[in-house]
């Protein structure tokens, strides 16, 4: 049988180019990483063959006594891992994640409140282009004008006001620590179910550096390719009280039949996140964000609510006069892969926004520590400044080279 390169060189190249990317860029997307290499082997496993409608012990198909073993590992890893009383490893993303989570706890035209999208909530949480503004009737919350941090008495006012069945936190683009206790006491005073969507956090929830949501929210949802290092996918955690509604929700209200390699995927990532060196990993996210934002403010850029408790932050370009947009495309020619985001209260439109989102999740997979995340800053600042300079973009380019290629990609460069 003839490999993918012989039989396919067309898309073989574009997956060798992309790795290529991967390994020369410095990666500061909060959302992206690198999964191990164990993952990917699972991921790109022959498990993607098996149809395996409905549950462990509990298909729609025969002959599932392996990929049971799959899926029953990865839901016995997450329920350790967040300590969860339930756990569904099926949804195939983490906007299905939700779609399934809300279908599970409402009915269609219930009130859930979200943050706006403009300061920091997902597209999930009541865009007026998603599923979900179309379904349920959303309610926003904002933040503090003056801290730009989430301000509870506020939300407390809001949710007395306007009665929601739900509320919703966690975020896309947000710095700081979010208190889940605060959050099930305001659910709790009005009555509504609380539901947290940690796909950005539930690295550093596993590593415990961020505060765990599982004992105050009733329903939690989470990406695995974030920053807990997984497969593209998703999971729900939930109390034993809302199983048998999220096990519908999921299947067979939202999807059919599950991804296995996918899910096979997720029981390693779980496990590897289990470790001593994973809690070590969440620990150094959090030092290398903390590190690089205060090189950033160090050389007069600034940042959101004045720093972060997590492993990204949102800055502030105006400063130095330039736009999220200009800043994005400036920083691509140097190999330094950031986006572009709406800071709170942006004066320009989303597709120019005034901020840029910068995460450390993947370079800290690839080895970088405190000293190399202020050297990203300091050629952050560098290329920013001089953006319309094409030598010393050149020079910055081959700088962002050299360091690089002194850390090797793990699951890549293996
Ligand atoms: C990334 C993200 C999602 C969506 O995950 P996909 O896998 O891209 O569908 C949902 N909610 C939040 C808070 C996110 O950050």
């Amino acid at each position: 049988m003839s490999s993918l390169a012989e039989q396919d060189p067309l898309i073989a190249n574009a997956i060798e180019k992309e790795i290529d990317r991967q390994r020369r860029n410095i990666v500061l997307i909060a959302s992206e990483n690198y999964a191990s290499r164990a993952v990917l082997e699972a991921q790109g496993s022959a498990l993607t063959n098996k149809y395996a409608e409905g549950y462990p012990g509990r298909r729609y198909y025969g002959s599932c006594e392996f990929v049971d073993i799959a899926e029953g590992s990865a839901i016995e890893r997450s329920k350790e891992l967040f300590g969860a009383q339930h756990s569904n490893v099926q949804p195939h993303s983490g906007a299905t994640a939700n779609l399934e989570a809300y279908a599970a706890i409402c009915e269609p035209g219930d009130t859930i409140m979200g943050l706006r999208l403009d300061q920091g909530g997902h597209l999930t949480h009541g865009s007026p282009v998603n599923f979900s503004s179309k379904i349920y009737n959303f309610v926003a919350y904002g933040l503090n004008q003056e801290t730009e941090q989430l301000d509870y008495e506020e939300i407390a006012a809001l949710a007395k006001q306007t009665k929601p069945k739900v509320i919703v936190a966690g975020y896309t683009a947000y710095p700081r620590t979010i208190d889940f206790a605060k959050f099930k006491e305001i659910s709790d005073e009005v009555g509504a179910i609380l539901m947290v969507d940690m796909a950005h956090i539930s690295g550093l929830v596993a590593s415990g550096v961020h505060p765990s949501p599982v004992p105050y929210a009733s329903i939690v949802t989470s990406t695995t390719h974030k920053s807990l290092r997984g497969p593209r996918g998703a999971f729900i955690l939930c109390d034993e009280e809302y199983q048998r509604n999220v096990d519908r929700a999921v299947f067979p209200y939202a999807q059919g039949g599950p991804l296995m390699h996918a899910i096979a995927a997720k029981a390693v990532c779980f496990n590897e996140a289990l470790s001593a060196d994973f809690k070590r990993y969440g620990e150094s996210i959090v030092e290398n964000a903390q590190a690089m934002a205060s090189a950033l403010e160090g050389s007069g850029l600034r940042i959101v609510s004045g720093g972060t408790d997590n492993h990204l932050m949102l800055v502030d370009l105006r400063p130095i006069n330039l736009t999220g947009s200009e800043a994005e495309d400036a920083l691509g020619k140097v190999g330094i892969t950031a986006n572009k985001n709406a800071i709170p209260n942006d004066p320009q439109p989303p597709r120019i926004t005034s901020g840029l989102r910068l995460g450390t999740p993947a370079i800290t997979s690839r080895g970088f520590g405190v000293e190399e995340s202020q050297k990203v800053a300091q050629l952050i600042v560098q290329t920013l400044n001089e953006k319309d300079d094409p030598e010393q973009l050149k020079i910055i380019a081959d700088e962002v080279s050299q360091l690089t290629a002194s850390f090797p990609v793990p699951g890549i460069d293996y």
